[in-house]
């Protein structure tokens, strides 16, 4: 009855609420940071920029208002004269004739530089404008304004105030490495919540899955954990109340199988043996009819005996009341017990036996070994057509012993294999018998530690299989006393 596909709620869930908010949150941080970028260089490039513009304000205002009749060069003077120390350190001041030629700076430099840049062009139109770039000489970052100096109402040069941006820049970089810090912290952070968040939903959906899984098998004593009071822990409450209610289900159903087999086992004794007593009659052996009659009725009676039997086993297995007399056995004798129960049962089909390996000695319960071998047998020759063959076998193995029945019968589908151990399941309407046969012996295989395998051929055949582990002394704590196996000898 397996399921086909396994539904991963971990990869699923979880990995989508991780990655839709994930991609949220990675959005709006994006945004944040790249606002908080724009803002931090602004902010910075804007106040260097106000500082600029400000002072060379003030500082061309007064040289044209006070010196406004000099040339550039002694408007250079008078300036560094005036003001010696509040530029010198943080600016360099220059100063430029009309033919873009420096002709004095905050350095002391007065050689015969060319100086071509925007804001002294723009400077000289006078027009204000700001410049941010290069320094030719060094290549510092920096940014200038460049203002003209007027001489007798004309534009006679230019007044440049520069700034090196390295110091603010690097500044400015510590501050977004920050940020940019604190946004992948905050990622990180979210990721590790989110997880935990999903898991808290993940979790006990798992769980419950698991408890389904359980419910599917048929283990009903499975309780789905109730984590939390949400929708999930509802879903808990009412997959355990549905639980109980196949469980009470059930119990009626077996207490019902079980009344009812106990109460048929009694008359159907008593009309088997009737039909038995009565067919020693002298009267009846003379009525071939009657005779005939009375042997229906004790071979049907004893087909619903088997039948109400299998009934009853069914209801104690599946009530756990099955209790299993373990003892160790040698499984050759009890294969080669059924071999000769079954040897004159169809004459068209022949029955081989096949027994190998020196130790076969398992630890179980030997009535219901024999049940489950009667079982396997009886069907095979049930599905295996005149002139087939059935073969037993056991071939013991220093840790297990591997038995098997074969025949060469009708086989089962490759898709039926799996059914036919359920219960109830018959391949068809038309074959008699309640189809509880192969499932008990299922069960019985189960409580013994051993494993069935069918293998099966439309057509050709089918093999069951049974491992039984080997038994050791050992660890069982019983010694193997050859007595068992002599009983089971006796009693063939
Ligand atoms: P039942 O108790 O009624 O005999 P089983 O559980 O023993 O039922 O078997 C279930 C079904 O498995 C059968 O109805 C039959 O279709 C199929 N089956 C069992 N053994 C064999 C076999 N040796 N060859 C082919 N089909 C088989």
């Amino acid at each position: 009855m397996g399921r086909k596909s396994k539904l991963n709620i971990n990869t699923g869930i979880q990995s989508r609420i991780i990655s839709n908010f994930g991609i949220v949150i990675l959005l709006l941080v994006t945004i944040i940071e790249i606002t908080l970028i724009i803002g931090i260089t602004n902010y910075y490039y804007g106040g260097v920029e106000q500082i600029l513009r400000d002072r060379i304000t003030v500082s061309s205002d007064f040289l044209n208002s006070y010196s406004n009749y000099s040339s550039v060069d002694t408007k250079a003077r008078l300036f560094f004269e005036t003001s010696s120390n509040t530029y010198n350190n943080s600016f360099l001041v220059q100063f430029i004739d009309l033919n873009k030629n420096l002709v004095l700076d905050s350095n002391g430099f007065s050689e015969n530089v060319e100086i071509n840049t925007v804001d002294v062009n723009a400077a000289l139109e006078n027009k204000p404008m700001i410049y941010r770039g290069k320094n030719s000489a060094n290549q510092e970052n920096i940014m200038a304004v460049s203002r003209p100096l007027i001489r007798y109402g004309n534009i006679d040069g230019a007044i440049r105030f520069i700034v090196s941006l390295e110091k603010i820049e690097k500044e400015m970089q510590k501050l977004i490495s920050f940020s940019i810090i604190i946004g992948l912290i905050f990622i990180g952070i979210f990721i590790l919540i989110s997880a935990f968040v999903s898991n808290t939903i993940v979790k006990p959906i798992k769980k419950l899955n698991e408890v389904a899984e359980e419910f599917a098998k048929g283990n009903f004593k499975a309780k789905a954990e109730k984590i939390y009071n949400d929708e999930v822990g509802v879903l808990a409450d009412t997959m355990n109340f549905m639980a109980d209610e196949i469980k009470n289900t059930d119990k009626i159903k077996n207490d019902f199988i079980s009344s009812i087999s106990h109460e048929l086992r009694t008359p159907l004794t008593s009309i088997k043996g009737w039909s038995e007593t009565l067919q020693y009659y002298e009267q009846v052996k003379k009525d071939s009819d009657i005779a005939l009659g009375l042997s229906i009725i004790s071979t049907e009676s004893e087909r619903l005996q088997n039948m109400v039997e299998e009934l009853l086993d069914f209801s104690r297995f599946q009530s756990n009341r099955m209790k299993m007399k373990k003892k160790p056995i040698d499984v050759k004798k009890v294969i080669t017990q059924i071999y000769k129960q079954f040897s004159n049962k169809r004459s068209s089909i022949s029955l081989m036996c096949n027994l190998t390996g020196e130790d076969t000695c398992i630890y179980a319960d030997s009535d219901r070994l024999k049940q489950v071998y009667i079982n396997l047998v009886s069907n095979a020759i049930k599905f295996t057509p005149d002139g087939g063959s059935i073969e037993l076998s056991a071939v013991g193995y220093e840790d297990k012993i591997v038995t098997s029945v074969k025949d060469t019968g009708i086989g089962i589908k490759q898709d039926e294999i799996p059914k036919i151990t359920q219960k109830f399941y018959k391949l068809s309407s038309s074959i008699q018998g309640n189809g509880l046969g192969l499932s008990i012996v299922d069960e019985i295989v189960r409580l013994h530690d051993a494993k069935m395998e069918i293998v099966s051929e439309e057509g050709k055949g089918s093999e069951f299989i049974i491992t039984f582990p080997a038994y050791k002394e050992d660890t069982k704590g019983e010694e193997l006393i050859d007595k068992n196996i002599n009983l089971d000898e006796k009693n063939d």
